[in-house]
């Protein structure tokens, strides 16, 4: 299996490094999507900007709780600012974004991705599966996603990986387990390097040493083949790896409204 994993990733460096079409700037920004407790987690979202295109990586919280005290009942959530808030602070209007593409189809991921209704949505296979099915797990909140429920926008269900722009520059990676759709990201930057953004298949760096399988997770061994798969590809690229959800990972990336590029 590892071998397996081994050759999957060198095959993504092989067919990258590959292709002859220049590849435009790339910029990394970190958004901030607030923090959740009781153990203070932060949650990340990212920009992605390649030439005049731009994907956000990750949702954030229900944007109804923005601005609000936190409770239990809200899991203790804090968020300050909203994901269009934060857009503006670059000048970017929501319908700017063309594409929302998210690790997976968790709540704390999910929460803003309507505030985009014009953008393609793109989001692995089974994780939409699973919101789509004739009645739904409502704790899956899949109303979320209803400009792309109702077929008012596009969405690209994702098997495998994803080479988004076709020139490796961002490259959605398959890191099934903590959901059978779970993604991670891959943004190879000019100056700063390759950034390997965890999703959720990591959710802290004592996690990242551990290599514990958390037991929400929907499959153990699957999760622990994506850990080799993941750390075996951020090895051989040297990746800055990020955890999302980890606060000491925060500083790797310059602070917003700053990028990496
Ligand atoms: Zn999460």
């Amino acid at each position: 299996m590892v071998r397996t994993i081994l050759l999957g990733a060198a095959l993504l460096l092989t067919t990258a490094s590959a292709v002859s079409t220049p590849t435009p700037k790339v910029e990394l920004w970190r958004l901030d999507c607030g923090s959740f407790g009781p153990k203070p987690l932060v949650n990340s979202c990212y920009l992605i900007r390649h030439g005049d295109r731009l994907v956000l990586w990750d949702a954030g919280f229900p944007g109804e709780w923005i601005g609000l005290p936190p409770s239990p009942e809200r899991r203790s959530v804090v968020a300050p600012t909203s994901l269009t808030s934060e857009l503006a602070r670059l000048g970017i209007a929501p319908d700017r974004i063309d594409i929302v593409a998210v690790s997976h189809l968790h709540w704390d991921h999910i929460g803003q991705a309507a505030s985009f209704p014009g953008a393609r949505l793109l989001i692995g296979k089974e994780d939409w599966d699973a919101v789509t099915v004739p009645q739904p797990d409502p704790r899956l909140q899949p109303h979320r996603f209803s400009p792309w429920m109702e077929e008012r926008s596009a969405v690209d269900r994702i098997t495998g990986d994803r080479d988004v722009f076709g020139d490796g520059s961002v490259v959605i990676v398959a890191t099934p387990g903590h959901t059978a759709g779970h993604h991670s990201l891959l943004v190879r930057l000019r100056h700063f390097g390759p950034v390997m953004l965890s999703g959720d298949l990591y959710s802290s760096a004592e996690q990242y040493r551990a290599k514990h399988v958390s037991k929400d997770n929907s499959d153990p061994v699957r999760t622990l083949e994506s850990f080799q798969r993941f750390d075996a590809m951020a090895k051989a690229l040297k990746a800055t790896v990020i955890i999302q959800h980890e606060p000491g990972d925060v500083a790797k990336l310059p602070a917003f409204p700053t990028a990496a590029d």
